[in-house]
């Protein structure tokens, strides 16, 4: 796999201001298309550190990707920068002028002197259009100035995230695409929640020999565990052909507990079981706040399925919104699997709803006690008038343990979903 560099530029990236997610995506990237990633750096928006760290970049690996500073303001020097590294003066370029030109009338605004400067191409670059922002990006491949003999490429790209990916697998994979090794590095992830990772592990059992050569990674986080299966080095369509059947044997392993891959989100899958299913959804929330719905509400479409819900933080509220009374409270606590079941049924009965989810618990630092500690959640659902609790005791602080306790109630919502027939009609 040949080699590349990154080089990310901006002083808001060395303040800690703005966290590096280009390199990440970059890197992810550029491994799964058979490049290996052999060093980043980041830099101020200063000419000499970018001057210095991009030549360097370019004498060792003779492949840089950089990204930041394309924009028009004045920290905005990349582009003059790389320029001079390769001896190439800018030119003014028409073509790019007037696509400016016609972008900014869109928004009833005139280009400003400050915008000329981006329709400015180094002599011989190849310009990748950009139909995400105004700064397109540059491929500017050559003779290092002062360095005769010396080739290089440098590929660059606006900071902006969007922009940059836009760019990168629209412009830059493609044209990279003849320049890639043979072997790729590509990666996928099992997601699974409600399990801690001892138990999974335990679960999978000695997994590892019969998913080599992939290797297997724990990762475990607020919303649950992944499994990511990476395949190293190995010939593009070997890899993924390897990497479906390790998700296979994987999901089929990790049992009820998998709920998706990548970038699945739980409250998606629960938005679309229900539509498949004609069930519409109503949450009511203590500790949590309003988080289960955020989380629902967050997703385009999510109305025609979710109805809403009650934030019944006060034990009044519960009483006198979802018709729980006050004995039940008294008798077994506001946070009980009793009242969690309870506010379920009350939240669908009220709010006529086909299914719904309540969580009460002790989000702490205060209000804990031996008998109910704090991270003691008590999750109720119920679907059709058929009610189910769960007991939990997340750990963590309180934003990870509200995080935690809707994460897991929305796969509790997802797994009574589920075993609803689906149904059948016209679409909702
Ligand atoms: P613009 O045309 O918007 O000025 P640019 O190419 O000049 O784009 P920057 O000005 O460096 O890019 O950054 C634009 C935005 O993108 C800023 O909000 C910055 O924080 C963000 N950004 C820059 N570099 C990165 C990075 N490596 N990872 C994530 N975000 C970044
Ligand atoms: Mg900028």
């Amino acid at each position: 796999m040949p080699d590349i560099e990154l080089l990310t530029i901006g002083t808001e990236l060395l303040l800690g201001l703005t966290i590096d997610t280009n390199s990440a995506e970059l890197g992810r990237a550029l491994a799964g298309a058979g490049f290996t990633v052999v060093r980043r750096t980041s830099v101020t928006d200063q000419s000499a550190a970018i001057a210095e760290a991009a030549r360097a970049a370019l004498v060792r690996s003779g492949l840089v990707v950089c990204t930041g500073g394309l924009g028009p303001t004045a920290d905005d020097i990349t582009k003059r920068v790389i320029a001079d590294l390769f001896g190439a003066p800018l030119e003014f370029h028409p073509a790019l002028w007037q696509g400016l030109v016609e972008r900014f009338a869109r928004y009833g605004r005139i280009p400003s002197e400050k915008n000329r400067g981006q329709a400015e191409v180094p002599r011989g670059a190849v310009v990748l259009p950009n139909r995400w922002g105004t700064a397109p990006g540059l491929w500017l491949e050559g003779e290092l100035a002062g360095a005769p003999g010396s080739r290089g490429v440098a590929i660059l790209l606006p900071g902006v995230p969007s922009e940059m990916r836009g760019l990168l697998h629209h412009e830059v994979l493609p044209r990279l695409a003849s320049r890639a090794g043979d072997r790729v590095v590509r990666s996928r992830a099992v997601r699974t929640t409600g399990i801690p990772e001892s138990s999974l592990a335990e679960r999978l059992g000695e997994i590892e020999a019969e998913l080599a050569p992939l290797s297997l990674a724990y990762l475990p986080g607020a919303l649950g565990v992944d499994l990511r299966l990476t395949a190293w080095a190995l010939p593009a369509a070997e890899a993924d052909a390897r990497l479906a059947a390790g998700v296979r044997l994987l999901t089929e392993r990790a049992g009820r507990w998998a709920y998706g891959e990548n970038d699945d989100d739980v409250a998606a899958l629960v938005l679309s079981t229900a539509r498949q299913r004609r069930l519409r959804l109503v949450v009511a929330e203590s500790c949590t706040g309003g988080v289960i719905g955020a989380r629902l509400t967050e997703i385009p479409g999510s109305s025609d399925v979710f109805l809403g819900g009650v934030i019944a933080y006060d034990n009044r509220v519960k009483i006198e919104q979802l018709g729980i009374t006050q004995e039940l409270i008294e008798r077994h606590g506001a946070v009980s699997e009793a009242v969690a079941l309870a506010m379920a049924e009350g939240a669908a009965r009220l709010l006529h709803a086909d299914a719904a989810v309540a969580v009460t618990g002790i989000a702490g630092p205060d209000g804990g006690t031996a008998e109910k500690p704090v991270g003691l959640v008590f999750i109720g659902t119920v679907l059709h008038g058929a009610g189910e609790a769960h007991r939990h005791i997340f750990p963590g602080d309180r934003g990870e343990i509200r995080v935690r306790a809707a994460q897991i109630a929305l796969s509790h919502l997802l797994q009574r979903l589920m075993a609803a027939p689906v149904d059948l009609g016209p679409p909702m």
